[in-house]
């Protein structure tokens, strides 16, 4: 038995602390892939090129525009954010790791899951070509709570960290689009929440091939 590569899309305002969740999802869910990003931002302290996103010049993000590379594109906070089409393909083809299906001590199943971290109107995007993808919100626990932690991050100026909190608050008011919705006010609890998502879609009869 099959079943098919799923797709899940998150969205987090910035500061709702989806970094370290995904850390720890991604240490307990098997065969499950984050799909790495094209940005036109400048890379954080932490950061790194490949792993956190491809960091590359807006001209650059432009004509891949053009190109038609990009599933979806937005700017977001004045930076430009990209999925491009070739890290979908993962979920069909599966090449890089060999998966073993969660499903009925099933067969081996070459095919990946894969989340796609992107704002809210990437998601609206990707609803509409991909009409099973799963989405899900992430909400920091509190306003007050949000804005801590943007600073305590220390990356971003006081004038980015007031854009990002009105945007934060302006994209909380769309969870109610999203198939489930968890409150990162304990790290273990809501990776625990999310781990539990994506085992449960894994096993509905009708993502079975
Ligand atoms: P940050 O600069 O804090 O890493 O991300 C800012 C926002 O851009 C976040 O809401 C993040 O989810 C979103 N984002 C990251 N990658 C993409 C992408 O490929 N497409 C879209 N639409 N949004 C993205």
């Amino acid at each position: 038995m099959k079943r098919k590569g799923l797709l899940f899309i998150i969205s987090a305002p910035s500061g709702a602390g989806k970094t370290s969740l995904f850390k720890k999802v991604i240490e307990r869910v098997e065969d499950i892939k984050v799909s790495v990003s094209h940005t036109n931002r400048s890379p954080r302290l932490n950061e790194r090129d490949g792993v956190d996103y491809h960091f590359i010049k807006k001209e650059e993000f432009q004509e891949k525009i053009k190109r038609g590379e990009f599933i979806e594109w937005a700017e977001v906070h004045g930076n430009l954010y990209g999925t491009s089409i070739e890290n979908l393909k993962i979920r069909e083809d599966g090449v890089d790791v060999p998966a073993r299906s969660c499903l009925l001590g099933g067969e081996e199943d070459n095919r990946l899951d894969l989340i796609l971290v992107i704002d809210i109107q990437g998601a609206e995007k990707i609803r509409k070509v991909y009409k099973d993808a799963i989405s899900i919100f992430i909400l920091p626990p509190t306003i007050g709570i949000l804005e801590d932690r943007l600073k305590e991050r220390g990356a971003d100026s006081e004038e980015e960290i007031q854009r990002r909190l009105n945007r934060a608050k302006e994209e909380i008011s769309y969870y109610k689009d999203y198939d489930y919705v968890i409150t990162n006010d304990d790290i273990d609890k809501a990776a625990e929440e999310l781990r539990s998502i994506i085992i449960a879609e894994r096993c509905r009869v009708c993502n079975l091939e």
